[in-house]
């Protein structure tokens, strides 16, 4: 049997799917606009395989999103669904932009953040929602150094640097034990490749906006509303 590949248009139309969306919280239903679906077979006499591609414009049905899905399967990749002994195809599933359930990140509050830090912000968010735990990690801990230069914190060592902000009255004590949990985290990223469960690198990060909104965001926030 020769190798065939067909491209089919708008085949996996008016379909939904339960996806994480960028800006709603946890999975909504998102439709599927328009999409580019693509069928291929191979094999001989004696064995044959198939597999398929749907590239999809999805729309979020709450927030009105629009976003993209990319979903490959083929004939070779199963699982058992139930004790009968009923298969379905595994599914293997890509959005852009990518995103992880629960995390939102700053939106639109990072335009208070200087441009360095958001920068980096950026990145490890990114890193983060694409599931790049070692890069992630590392972002955390550059995120902290960042924000201790601009600070002028003093000091040798990233802990140091932290404790001077407490000292300065940037950070409260409490903040400060905090992110010097993080601080280790990075450490261990950094320098041993290790990287963190998804759980800490997501309570870190939660953290670091913490921080972030406390140094940056809220006192602009509140300079534009109060005026002085
Ligand atoms: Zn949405």
């Amino acid at each position: 049997m020769p190798s065939t590949v067909k491209y089919h248009i708008n085949k996996t139309q008016g379909e939904e799917h339960e996806l994480p969306c960028i800006k709603c919280t946890g999975k909504t239903a998102h439709k599927v606009l328009a999409s580019v679906d693509i069928r291929g077979e191979d094999g001989d006499s004696n064995f044959s395989f198939e597999w398929a591609t749907d590239n999809q414009i999805v729309q979020c049905l709450g927030c009105k999103t629009v976003s993209f899905r990319k979903a490959s399967s083929n004939s070779e990749d199963y699982h058992q669904i139930n004790e009968e002994g009923d298969c379905e195809y595994s599914i293997d599933e890509m959005l852009y932009p990518t995103r992880i359930e629960g995390i939102k990140g700053l939106g639109d509050e990072t335009h208070y953040l200087p441009s360095n830090v958001r920068k980096i912000y950026d990145e490890t968010l990114m890193a983060l929602s694409s599931q790049a735990p070692v890069l992630a990690g590392i972002g955390l801990r550059a995120l902290l150094e960042t924000v201790c230069k601009e600070k002028n914190a003093t000091g040798r060592d990233l802990l140091k640097k932290i404790d001077s902000l407490v000292s300065a009255g940037i950070l409260t004590p409490a903040s400060a034990a905090i992110l010097h949990k993080i601080r280790t985290l990075g450490n261990a990223a950094a320098h041993e490749m290790k990287p963190h469960s998804d759980k800490q690198l997501r309570l870190a990060m939660d953290i670091v906006e913490h921080l972030l909104k406390d140094v940056y965001i809220l006192p602009k926030q509140v300079e534009s509303e109060f005026e002085k």
